[in-house]
């Protein structure tokens, strides 16, 4: 063995940078902690090719002064950390999103950087700039620039090909990189927020005014319609009781409903005083909290926000920042899982037994009366003139009035005693007619039955899809002829770089032309159903939302997607036949009862709850 030497200091950084830059992802997250350090409002993010060729990040912060840039990007070097304080409480209670200081050095290390900076006033003087290659540093020189910093990124990992060896696919890199986006502006709703990919717009985020505006525009509507609200406050530790101003703990965010479940933790957003964190605490409990309502193997959609003060948390543990510790871990613990048992106590109301009472309530005698039974102001209503408008009522029911479109239709005239008999083993009735076509109403032993047809046949697609994807069988059926559809721009290709999973959830397609696809074959379970509109359906939402998430782990979309197109879709005449083989597949299914949004897919009025309708009890 040779003789023990120092390292240098070039290579200490480099061993030290791959500790904080392991792909282009840690750049952007490292650039965008820094921006928000400095106070910035809007921050401006370009990619090329996955940040591999190049990452820009801009910020209107606060700048620097031309003699703090060398500092700035030497190793351990930071304006963040109080070192007399650091040094005597040992625990780094931290109000920033960095403080050791050695980012830019590090990225600096294994790129090409290039900082420019300027300070905010008239008074200040203009831009200056420093580069760093691979370690070696250029000296400060003036440049153009506005007040605020511009760091760019090129050539990331030259100085180090081998670390090139382990990056996935741009594809890969350009996800992990809105992935960082998103959680910083999951984190603060307040911030601008621009990403660019290959000088193409991805993600343009304006100030909200709150956090569930910015989910909406982050998550999507979806997330927003299937959570419900988290929030609690609690002091730390008992111990500290005789304290007066006990510090205090707050959670915010929203917690999925339990029906808006899915295969990966994709949907998991936690933060711990604004930093986006992965901590096995908050893992633990969600599990622990929605123990009770998920089904097994599947993730609920959670976005957490946890403020306590910083001299309670060590986020020193990780060279990412990713993991932090608490001080009083059990409470942490314990406030989370209360915050989301609560949230989700509420919602389980909100989902069930609530809308039949609402429905009742909504009944009662006291609202206005039907419009049939109004009659012209001031005319009191006479004997006469009620017997007049008798037969006008009636006619209704005549069979030529229930083809006409808006009217109710009814299903093959079971005669009543009979139905009933029939009804006695038929936990959901026999269908008795259709409403406003997009509801059943059935005739039960004891009572009658409401279905939505839309959201029970969405929920049938998706717990037969479920139980097909299981059986790795889902059963296509082969279009007599094959369907040409049109596409906007880029959307033929979004839709081919997913057909092998398109084709395994039921759908067959080939490119066409251009912005053309042909479709072949279709899911055997939908039937007939509109292939165009469905197919346009699927190109937009992987387009918006699903960047990157296997269909199959988005399973309740997608079908919900496919069921829209369906034959049975809301507002869609159905027949005798189809009503009831509709209620015997809801029978057969499990979780029937709700659909794949939480709500429920019918409501039940026993005979006993109509009687006291009507006074009769
Ligand atoms: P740290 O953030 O841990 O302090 P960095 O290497 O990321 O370490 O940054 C070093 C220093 O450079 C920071 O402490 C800060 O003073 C300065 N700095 C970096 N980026 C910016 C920026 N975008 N705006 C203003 N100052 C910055
Ligand atoms: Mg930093």
């Amino acid at each position: 063995m040779s003789a023990i030497r120092p390292l240098s200091d070039e290579l200490i950084t480099r061993i030290a940078a791959g500790e904080v830059v392991e792909r282009p992802a840690h750049v952007v997250k490292e650039l965008l902690e820094n921006a928000l350090d400095a106070g910035a409002s809007h921050i401006e993010i370009r990619i090329q090719r996955g940040g591999i060729e190049r990452i820009s990040v801009s910020d209107n912060g606060s700048g620097m002064a031309k003699e703090d840039l060398r500092l700035a990007v030497s190793r351990h070097a930071t304006s963040k950390l109080d070192e007399a304080q650091a040094l005597a409480q040992g625990v780094f209670a931290v109000q920033t999103l960095g403080f050791r200081g050695e980012a830019l050095a590090a990225i600096g290390s294994v790129a090409k950087m290039q900082l420019i900076s300027r300070l905010h006033g008239k008074a200040a003087p203009g831009a200056h700039g420093i580069a760093v290659t691979g370690g070696k540093l250029v000296p400060v020189r003036a440049a153009a620039g506005a007040p605020g910093t511009q760091v760019v990124v090129e050539d990331l990992f030259f100085a180090t090909p081998a670390r090139l060896k382990f990056l996935k696919s741009e594809r890969a890199e350009t996800l992990a990189i809105a992935d960082v986006v998103r959680r910083v502006a999951l984190a603060h709703p307040g911030l601008s927020l621009m990403l660019l990919e290959d000088g193409k717009k991805r993600l343009h985020l304006p100030p909200h005014a709150n956090l569930a505006a910015r989910l909406g525009a982050v998550l999507g509507r979806r997330f927003l319609d299937n959570s419900v609200a988290v929030e609690l406050n609690a002091e730390t530790g008992a111990d500290e009781g005789a304290q007066k101003n006990a510090p205090r703990l707050r959670l915010v965010g929203y917690a999925g409903l339990p029906t808006f479940h899915h295969a990966n933790t994709y949907w998991q957003y936690f933060f711990v005083n604004a930093r986006p964190v992965r901590d096995r605490l908050f893992y633990g409990a969600l599990r622990a909290a929605y123990h009770d309502y998920l089904v097994a193997g599947r993730h609920a959609a959670v976005m957490l926000s946890l403020s306590l003060p910083p001299q309670e948390v060590d986020v020193n543990v990780h060279p990412t920042k990713a993991e932090v510790r608490f001080r009083s871990a059990a409470r942490v613990r314990s406030l989370v899982i209360g915050g989301l048992r609560q949230a989700l106590h509420a919602a389980g109301h909100r989902a069930t037994d609530r809308n039949a009472h609402r429905a009742l309530a909504a009944m009662r005698p006291g609202h206005a009366p039907p419009a049939a039974m109004q009659f012209a102001e001031g005319a009191p209503a006479s004997v006469q003139e009620l017997c007049e408008a008798q037969p006008r009522f009636g006619a209704a029911h005549s069979d030529a009035d229930f083809e006409q479109p808006g009217r109710a239709s009814l299903a093959a005239p079971t005669p009543d005693s009979k139905a009933q008999s029939v009804a006695r083993d038929l936990p959901l009735g026999l269908a008795r007619a259709q409403l406003h076509d997009t509801y059943i109403v059935a005739q039960t032993a004891d009572g009658l039955v409401i279905v939505d047809q839309h959201a029970a046949h969405e929920r049938l697609v998706y717990e037969q899809m479920k139980a097909a994807l299981a059986r790795k069988a889902v059963a296509r059926q082969m279009l007599l002829v094959p369907e040409v559809v049109e596409l906007a721009g880029g959307e033929a290709d979004l839709l081919l770089e997913r057909a092998e999973e398109l084709a395994a959830l039921g759908l067959v397609i080939e490119p066409f032309s251009g912005d053309a696809v042909l479709v072949r074959e279709t899911p055997a379970m939908l039937g007939e159903m509109d292939v165009a509109a469905c197919l346009r359906d699927v190109a937009a939402e992987l387009a918006s939302s699903g960047q990157g998430l296997a269909l199959k782990e988005n399973l309740d979309s997608w079908c919900g997607t496919l069921a829209c197109h369906s034959s049975i879709r809301a507002g869609k005449r159905l027949s005798g036949e189809q009503m009831d083989a509709l209620l015997r597949q809801m029978e057969r299914t499990p979780h029937a009862g709700q659909c794949n949004h939480g709500r429920p897919t019918y409501v039940e009025m026993k005979l006993a709850d109509i009687e006291r309708l009507f006074g009769r009890r």
